[in-house]
Parts: structure tokens; C-alpha cells; sequence
């Protein structure tokens, strides 16, 4: 059988635990078999992170830099327990944060939507992607604990000295402050992101923030959103994307009644808590992927869930596993389409929806793993294994037409 080609190098990021094992099933089965492609491999995996004092990490994200796409397998963020667990040299820090911030990107976490999972939301028809800005806000406070009574000050003093005092609070007896930040190019790099985004995946975008009360700081969010959008009119004209503002109370409600299909750009604290809303809503974390996009265009795909600890646990002791691989093909399948898109190569592209198609047939068929049994609309008397589907998959892939 003759392979399809893939023209340009892409970045494999390997990682850990129970995704690691099913990461290497779906190298070899379903993507190998099929597809010529140079893979220019990081093996970001807990013990060689460590071994490279982490260097790895910031190899692997310069060379999505140059290459452009990437595929990622989740990894470990060691915590004081993982320290002990691989004897770490210290607690290195997360990989997806060095290499957000490497890339200055921004991720999009998108749901996929099978009949035979309903969300939990009856409204909800077509995925609702959400961004996050990822930069600042109480991510990145300052904070006093007050003892008693006092006077809370905020004070900026300028590269040329002069100062900018204002009253935060006259305290008469204990409490709390907390200085929060932003700055005009991380805000403007985030909804240049989101544009890029919207613009390539012709989708409706949403920004939402609480501009009456916070009248300078959400405010300045609105108006270089409201910038951005007018210095791309033509582009999303073009791609019939239309953009809306809204104060961010009204948007989560409208978000409730509306069909879906739309990008939503949510400030940082806003996407933290609205994604894993979003991601309970649609079912399983193991239907959720995630992107992150730079504003120079860089790609890098991958399933928004953890390593599966619980799972590899019990896959060490040699039990049977039933470890959903659903998001983390459709990681593969989004970084193969991408290198498909830029390279223009429509044959590639089209394997990537072929194998996409492959998955969901099997879902939608009742071939499932456990976390979608046991929130299924159909009945689902026997989950399939972690190997047993995506030997599933390889069969309905390998039975496909894909070629172009
Ligand atoms: P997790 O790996 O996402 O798993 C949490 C739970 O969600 C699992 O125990 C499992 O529930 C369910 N689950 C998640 N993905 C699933 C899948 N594909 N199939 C079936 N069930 C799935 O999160 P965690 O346990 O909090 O974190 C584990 C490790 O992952 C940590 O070391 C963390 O640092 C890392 N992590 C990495 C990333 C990343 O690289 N992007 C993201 C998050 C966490 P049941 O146990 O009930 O079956
Ligand atoms: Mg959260």
C-alpha cells in the first residue's frame, strides 16, 4: 500500500504514564501505517525531562517554532509527591507552561460532539470552543493580609519618576488586599490569537467582560479587543466571522441557551472557571482537546485531559485498562491537518478527517470506553479496552477510502 506524504517535518512531543502507553498505540496503528512522515521527536517523559535538566522541554517548543505544528502527549507538572515517585533533581516546572510562554500562546479548548454522548445542556448542538487568556489578572497577584486597622494604597511609580497614588481602602479593622495586573501587548496578543483563530476555523466570536464596574481595567480588555477587530474587518468579513461583546454575566447566560458553534474568549480567571464547566457539560474529559496557537501562527495539538494516573496504576499491575484515546487521536489528527493546511496537501488533510471519521464511527456505533458507557444515551453492556478500541479504529480506518 502506497503511504501518503507528508511534506514538512512534524514535532512529536512524547509524555507520560497511561498517555504515553496509548500514544504509542496510536503511533503505530493508525498513523504510521498510513502516512510518510518525517517525525521530529522530544521525549518530554518525566525521567528524561530530568535527565536533560528539563532542556528538552525548551528544544521541543523552538522547534515548534520552526516547524510550526506539534503534536503533544499529556505529561507530568511534578508535584512534592512525583519528586519522591521519579527521584527528581528538583520540581520542574510545568512543560505546557514553558512552552506557552516560549510560544506566547494562547489554547482553545474544543469539545467533540458525538450523538450517543448528549451534553448536559439540551441547548448545546455544536461545540462551544473556549479561550483563555492565559497572562495576569490574580494569576499573577500581589496580596497583604491586613492585621488591623490602616490605609490600602495603590501606588505606580513611573520609569521617570512620577507617581500615581489612588485609595484602595480605609481599614478600621482586619482584612485582605490583593494588586492585580495586565499589560496592553499580552491583552493584544491574546485577542490577536483568538482572531487567528476564529478566522481559520470560520467560527462566531464571544468576549465578555465587567466593563461597567471595572471601568479601566476590563474596560482596556474590551477596547484592544474592539481594536483588533477593526484592524481585521476585511479578513473576518471574508471569512463571515462576525464578533460580539457582551458584559460577562450576560454572556455565561447566553452561553447556556445557545446552540454552540462559537468561539469564546473568556479573561483569565473567567476560562479557568468556564472551561471545566464546559468540559463537564460536554461529558468526558476524554472527548475534550485542546490548542495552543502563537500569534505568528505556530500550532501545537493536544487532549486536554492529564496522564490518567489511576489508570496506569492499574495497567503496571497488568489489569485491563478502558482509557478513552478518543482526544488524544483527535491530537494527532488536528496537527496532521494543520501540517496538511499549511503545506497544501489536500490528501493529507483528508487522511486526518478519515481517521477523525473512523473514531466517531465507533463511538457512535456503542464501541466506547467507560467514561462514555457510563454516560452514553444507548446501552452499553461490555466498554471496550484501551487497545480494544483503537484496534477498533485501525479496522474501520484501514476500510475507509481516504485517498484523494
Ligand atoms: P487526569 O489525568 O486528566 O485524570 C483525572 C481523571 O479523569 C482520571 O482519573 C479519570 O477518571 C478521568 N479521565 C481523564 N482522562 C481520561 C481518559 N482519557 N479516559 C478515561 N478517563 C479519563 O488528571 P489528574 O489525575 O489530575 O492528573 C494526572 C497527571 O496529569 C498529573 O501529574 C498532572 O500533572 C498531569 N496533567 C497533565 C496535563 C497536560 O499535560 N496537558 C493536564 C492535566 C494534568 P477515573 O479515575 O474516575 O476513571
Ligand atoms: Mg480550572
Amino acid at each position: 500500500m502506497v503511504k501518503i506524504s507528508v511534506r514538512t517535518p512534524l514535532v512529536e512531543l512524547d509524555g507520560d504514564e497511561m498517555t504515553r502507553v496509548m500514544w504509542n498505540m496510536i503511533k503505530e496503528k493508525l498513523i504510521l501505517p498510513h502516512l510518510d512522515v518525517q517525525l521530529e521527536y522530544y521525549d518530554l517523559g518525566m525521567a528524561n525531562r530530568d535527565s536533560t535538566d528539563d532542556r528538552v522541554t525548551v528544544e521541543a517548543a523552538e522547534a515548534i517554532k520552526r516547524h510550526g505544528v506539534g503534536v503533544k502527549c499529556a505529561t507530568i507538572t511534578p508535584n512534592a509527591d512525583r519528586v519522591v515517585e521519579y527521584k527528581l533533581k528538583k520540581q520542574w516546572d510545568s512543560p505546557n507552561g514553558t512552552i506557552r510562554a516560549m510560544l506566547d500562546g494562547t489554547v482553545f479548548r474544543k469539545p467533540i460532539v458525538v450523538s450517543v454522548v448528549p451534553p448536559m445542556v439540551r441547548a448545546w448542538k455544536k461545540p462551544i470552543t473556549i479561550a483563555r487568556h492565559a497572562y495576569g489578572d490574580i494569576y499573577k497577584n500581589a496580596e497583604i493580609a491586613v492585621p488591623g486597622a490602616g490605609k490600602a494604597e495603590l501606588l505606580f511609580t513611573g520609569a521617570d519618576g512620577v507617581t500615581t497614588r489612588k485609595t484602595v481602602a480605609e481599614f478600621t479593622g482586619p482584612g485582605v488586599i490583593q494588586g492585580v495586573h495586565n499589560t496592553d501587548a499580552s491583552i493584544r496578543s491574546f485577542a490577536r490569537a483568538c482572531l487567528a483563530y476564529a478566522i481559520s476555523e470560520k467560527t462566531e466570536i464571544w468576549f465578555g467582560a465587567k466593563d461597567t464596574i471595572s471601568k479601566t481595567y476590563h474596560a482596556r480588555f474590551r477596547d484592544i479587543f474592539a481594536e483588533e477587530v477593526a484592524a481585521r474587518a476585511e479578513d473576518l468579513q471574508r471569512a463571515g466571522v462576525s464578533y460580539f461583546y457582551s458584559l460577562i454575566d450576560d454572556a455565561v447566560a447566553r452561553v447556556m441557551r445557545h446552540e454552540g458553534g462559537i468561539l469564546w474568549a473568556c479573561m483569565n480567571y473567567d476560562g479557568d472557571v468556564m472551561s471545566d464547566m464546559l468540559a463537564s457539560g460536554f461529558g468526558s474529559l476524554g472527548l475534550m482537546t485542546s490548542v495552543l496557537v502563537s500569534p505568528d501562527g505556530k500550532f501545537e495539538y493536544e487532549a486536554a485531559h492529564g496522564t490518567v494516573q489511576r489508570h496506569y496504576y492499574k495497567h503496571l499491575k497488568g489489569e485491563v485498562t478502558s482509557t478513552n484515546s478518543v482526544a488524544s487521536i483527535f491530537a494527532w489528527t488536528g496537527a496532521i491537518a494543520k501540517r496538511g493546511e499549511l503545506d497544501g496537501t489536500p490528501d493529507v488533510v483528508q487522511f486526518a478527517k478519515s481517521l477523525e471519521a473512523a473514531a466517531l464511527e465507533c463511538v457512535e456505533s456503542g464501541i466506547m470506553t467507560g467514561d462514555l458507557a457510563r454516560i452514553a444515551s444507548i446501552e452499553i453492556r461490555e466498554p471496550a479496552t484501551t487497545e480494544g478500541f483503537i484496534d477498533t479504529v485501525a479496522a474501520r480506518l484501514s476500510a475507509l477510502s481516504f485517498r484523494a
